[in-house]
C-alpha cells in the first residue's frame, strides 16, 4: 500500500531488532515459564528506574492494581475513591476486591483527580478506605496536594501509573507515589511486553504478599499446599525479556513522543480555542497527546476534525468516557463538577506513538493545518 494511504495509528507498538534479540535469547535459554533470569532482572531494572525497592512483575496492569488494593486490605464493604476520568481497569480492580468505587471529578486543565473535590469527599465521607490516583495520559496527578490531604485523613493512596512510566512530578518518578503503584506494559502503552504489568512499593510485606497471591498462593511445600485463594497473575520470562529490551529504549521512545507533542503544539499554537490538557507539563512522558476544543469559541466541533482526519486514514480516539456515565457503574456515588464530561465531549486524542515516522507525523500535522485553514 502507498505510504500516503496507510493508516496512521494512535499508539502502535515500537519494537525492533533489540527486542528480537532479547526474546530469542530468552527462548534459547530454556526459561519458557513464568519464572527465570529475565523476570528477576526486569523487576530489578524497573525498580531501579522508578527508585523503589520492590517490584513484582505480573501479567497485566489490572492485576497489579488488584494486588495493590488487596495489599492495603481493601475488601467487601469498603469505598475506594477512583477518578471518574480513567480507563475502566482502574475501577474494575476495586470491584474485584469486593469494594465499591466512588467516582471523583477531574481538574479541567489536566484531566487528573481534582484535589479540591477530593478534599470535600474525605471531609464528609468517613467510609473512604483508599484513594486510587491515575496519572492520566502520562501526566502525574497533583501529588503535592493529594498526598498531604490523604495523610491528613489517614487514607492510603494507590497510584495507577499504567500510562505514566518515565514521567515525574516535582522530580519524583511516576510509580513511586503512595503505598503501592501499578504499571502496565500492554501493547499500546509507553513500553510494552505485549501484555504485562508491575506492582511497585516500598513496603516489603506488601510486595511479598502480592508475589505469593500472584502465584496461586502456593505455600513453600513440594506437594502444592494452599491455605487461601490466590491468582494466576505471573508474567512470562519471555515477555520480561521483551520488557528489558523496551526499557533500554524507554528514554528514546519518550523523547520521540515529546517531539510529536511539540508538533501538535505548533500547529495549534494560533487556535485560541484549542487546549492541550497537561500540555504545559514538561515532565509528562507524553504517552498520548490530546486536544480540547471549545466549540462556541472555535466555531467548529472536535468531532469535525476527527472526521476530517479519519477520511485521511488518521486514527484518533475520544477522551475516555467517564466512569460515572458507564452503564456498568450506573447508580454509583459520584462527586462531579462537569469537568470530565466536558473533556469527554470536547476532547480528542491524536496519534502519539513513538513508532510514528517523521513522514506520518507530517501527514497528520498537514491534515490538521488544512482543516484549520478553512476555519475562523
Ligand atoms: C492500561 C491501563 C490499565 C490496565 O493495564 P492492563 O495492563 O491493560 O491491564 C489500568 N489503568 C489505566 C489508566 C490504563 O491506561
Amino acid at each position: 500500500m502507498l505510504a500516503e494511504n496507510r493508516t496512521v495509528l494512535l499508539s502502535g507498538p515500537d519494537v525492533g531488532p533489540l527486542e528480537q534479540e532479547y526474546v530469542l535469547a530468552a527462548l534459547r535459554s530454556g526459561w519458557v515459564a513464568p519464572a527465570g533470569p529475565d523476570l528477576d532482572l526486569f523487576e530489578r531494572e524497573i525498580a531501579a528506574r522508578v527508585g523503589v525497592p520492590h517490584a513484582v512483575a505480573v501479567n497485566s496492569g489490572t492485576a497489579a492494581l488488584h494486588l495493590a488494593l488487596i495489599g492495603l486490605g481493601v475488601g467487601p464493604g469498603d469505598q475506594v475513591v477512583v477518578p471518574t476520568l480513567t480507563f475502566v481497569a482502574t475501577a474494575n480492580a476495586v470491584v474485584y476486591t469486593g469494594a465499591t468505587p466512588v467516582f471523583v471529578d477531574c481538574d479541567p486543565a489536566t484531566g487528573n483527580l481534582d484535589p479540591q473535590v477530593l478534599a470535600g469527599v474525605l471531609d464528609t465521607d468517613a467510609s473512604v478506605r483508599a484513594v486510587l490516583t491515575v496519572d492520566l495520559y502520562g501526566s502525574c496527578a497533583d501529588y503535592g496536594r493529594i498526598l498531604p490531604l490523604c495523610e491528613q485523613y489517614g487514607v492510603p493512596v494507590v497510584e495507577d501509573a499504567a500510562e505514566a512510566l518515565g514521567a515525574t512530578h516535582r522530580g519524583q518518578p511516576a510509580g513511586s507515589f503512595g503505598r503501592a503503584a501499578a504499571l502496565s506494559f500492554n501493547g499500546n502503552k509507553i513500553m510494552t511486553t505485549s501484555g504485562g504489568g508491575m506492582l511497585l512499593t516500598r513496603d516489603a510485606d506488601l510486595a511479598a504478599r502480592a508475589r505469593f497471591l500472584a502465584g496461586q498462593a502456593r505455600l513453600p511445600a513440594e506437594h502444592y499446599e494452599h491455605s487461601e485463594i490466590g491468582y494466576n497473575y505471573r508474567l512470562s520470562n519471555l515477555l520480561a525479556a521483551l520488557g528489558r529490551a523496551q526499557l533500554c529504549r524507554l528514554d528514546e521512545m519518550i523523547e520521540r513522543r515529546r517531539a510529536v507533542r511539540d508538533e501538535y503544539a505548533k500547529v495549534f499554537a494560533h487556535a485560541e480555542a484549542v487546549m492541550l490538557p497537561g500540555g504545559d507539563d514538561p515532565s509528562a512522558n507524553c504517552w498520548l497527546t490530546g486536544i480540547v476544543v471549545d466549540p462556541d469559541r472555535a466555531g467548529w466541533h472536535v468531532r469535525e476534525l476527527a472526521g476530517h482526519l479519519a477520511a485521511r486514514n488518521v486514527e484518533t480516539r475520544p477522551v475516555f468516557k467517564p466512569m460515572h456515565l458507564q452503564p456498568v457503574f450506573a447508580g454509583a456515588t459520584a462527586y462531579l463538577t462537569g469537568a470530565a464530561e466536558q473533556l469527554f465531549r470536547d476532547g480528542l486524542m491524536l496519534p502519539s506513538g513513538s513508532a510514528l515516522g517523521t513522514d506520518e507525523v507530517r501527514r497528520v500535522v498537514d491534515a490538521i493545518a488544512e482543516f484549520l485553514d478553512g476555519r475562523p
